[in-house]
């Protein structure tokens, strides 16, 4: 793994697993498994409320590691792997309050019993980009369900995943934890697997259709969480620095690589000066340099083929005849060329067709649109395939609810967008259309690692 801030430095190896190790993982995975899923539910929940427990004891060490690997600056590597920590809290909770509840209804000649079980062995297939949180989103509700788990993290950043599924696995069964490492080979071998009950992808939409497709031939059950592009509706009585402010930070956090970034901005025509003098603001304070760097606000992009896409992203919006603000300042100018660093980019006259509007850019780059009314705004955010998340920027809160109420996402946030830490709200997360299918974190979460087993008992009478 290169370290994306100095391209010459690794940042780690780690080895390809082998088809049979993916066999291997898979069966211990089964064998544990049904040990695990007729152990109490409190045992379980206290199993995972310890790896919560020794998840924070290493974060310093496993957010340099993260740092490293993906180019998450610090202040943010320490929060994903603080949010990681509390989500195997959380899921020790839903466990207790869901789990125990056993549904049983006595009449006179029948008794019905609702009880919820396991899937069994779930493969958990995660990105890049945020990989720490990404990958206890699945694997803390599929053990606090009883099912065991075999984790493929991104062969661009498998080293903190593995590290922290080593220090949770300490806590759990020989066998309930797995990690099997590779790219796509190894995650369609996990796929295909007889032995693979569900399968828990996040990452792109091109890959689940894939991974859909080689499901299909054992019906395999599927949960997606895939890309988005995010809108952000300014609306006319928004303040324009404190939703300028705002909009900068998630468009730009972990260099624009974050599904549910602002991905493209929508300002009302009349005030468009004001938004835009003060998008460009926000985003001329950012700091681009080394992940590790505590001036650096936002880190390089994870490989060369983000820097490529951004770059011609930027090159074609510049030959459509747009205005691109290259925007932020570079922390140590010289070593710029040692990284995949870009700066911050506004395409400050960007149309809702341009290719940069319609794509999910998953990078540093932003485009500002101009709509006329409310309703021209609520279509063009709507006027897309994905449906992750989304933004309404007001100082009346009802008024922005209303907007959000009409946006065609999972999510929907009034002033605020990545800065939501929406892990630890509670609140189903998840996409519409090609956004996804299936639910992450809170009760819902913890729902998609269960099926439902009901016993309809009918008394005999002679
Ligand atoms: P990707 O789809 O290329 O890869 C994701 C994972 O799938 C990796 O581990 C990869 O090795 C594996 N993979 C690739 N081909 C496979 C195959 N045929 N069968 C099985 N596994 C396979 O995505 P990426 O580039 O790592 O991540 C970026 C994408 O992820 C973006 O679209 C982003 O929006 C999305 N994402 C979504 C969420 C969410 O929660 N909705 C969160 C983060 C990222």
């Amino acid at each position: 793994m290169i370290n994306p801030s100095r391209v010459a430095e690794i940042a780690g190896r780690i080895r390809i697993s082998t088809s049979p190790e993916i066999d291997a993982a898979v069966d211990a995975a089964a064998l544990a498994q049904r040990a695990w899923a007729a152990t109490e539910v409190e045992e379980r929940a206290e199993r995972l409320e310890r790896i919560a427990q020794r998840i924070e004891t290493c974060a310093g060490e496993l957010a340099q590691t993260l740092a490293r690997e993906v180019g998450t600056v610090i202040p943010m590597a320490s929060g994903e792997l603080k949010t990681a920590a509390t989500l195997f809290r959380l899921m020790a909770g839903h466990a207790r309050t869901d789990l125990l509840r056993r549904q049983e209804i006595t009449g006179e000649d029948a008794r019905l019993q609702i009880s919820r079980r396991p899937y069994g062995v779930v493969a958990c297939i995660v990105p890049w980009n945020a990989p720490a949180v990404l990958a206890a989103q699945k694997v803390a509700p599929a053990l606090a369900a009883g099912n065991a788990v075999v984790v493929k993290p991104s062969p661009f950043a498998p080293l903190t995943v593995t590290a922290m599924l080593t220090e949770a696995a300490s806590e759990l069964p020989d066998g309930l934890v797995q990690v099997v490492n590779g790219g796509a080979d190894v995650g369609g071998a996990l796929v295909e697997h007889p032995r693979i009950a569900k399968v828990s992808f996040t990452g792109g939409g091109t890959t689940a259709a894939s991974i859909m497709r080689a499901a299909a031939a054992r019906l395999t059950a599927v949960h997606f969480e895939l890309g988005g592009n995010d809108p952000a509706i300014v609306l006319d009585d928004a303040d324009p620095q404190q939703a300028a402010n705002g909009i900068i930070a998630s468009a730009f956090c972990r260099s624009g690589q974050i599904c549910y970034a602002v991905k493209r901005v929508y300002v009302p025509r009349h005030r468009a000066d004001a938004y835009r003098d003060a998008l460009v603001a926000a985003a001329e304070r950012l700091r681009v340099g080394d992940a590790l760097d505590p001036r650096s606000t936002m880190g390089p992009v994870n490989n060369s083929a983000q820097l490529g896409r951004i770059r011609l992203l930027d090159e074609r919006a510049r030959a459509a005849g747009r205005t691109v603000l290259t925007t932020g300042t570079r922390v140590e100018p010289d070593a710029w060329d040692s990284g995949y660093f870009l700066q911050p980019a506004l395409v400050l006259d960007a149309e809702h067709h341009d290719e940069v509007v319609s794509v999910e850019q998953f990078g540093p780059i932003l485009p500002i649109v101009t709509y006329d009314t409310e309703q021209e705004a609520l279509a063009m955010a709507n006027d897309t395939v994905y449906g992750l998340g989304a933004s309404v920027w007001s100082s009346d809160i009802d008024r922005a609810m209303h907007i959000a109420a009409g946006i065609e996402s999972g999510v929907s946030f009034v002033n605020a967008h990545v800065q939501s830490d929406l892990a630890l709200r509670e609140m189903p997360f998840g996409g519409v259309k090609q956004s996804g299918m299936g639910w992450e974190n809170s009760a819902e979460g913890l729902g998609e690692y269960l099926q439902f087993h009901s016993v309809d008992a009918h008394l005999v009478t002679r």
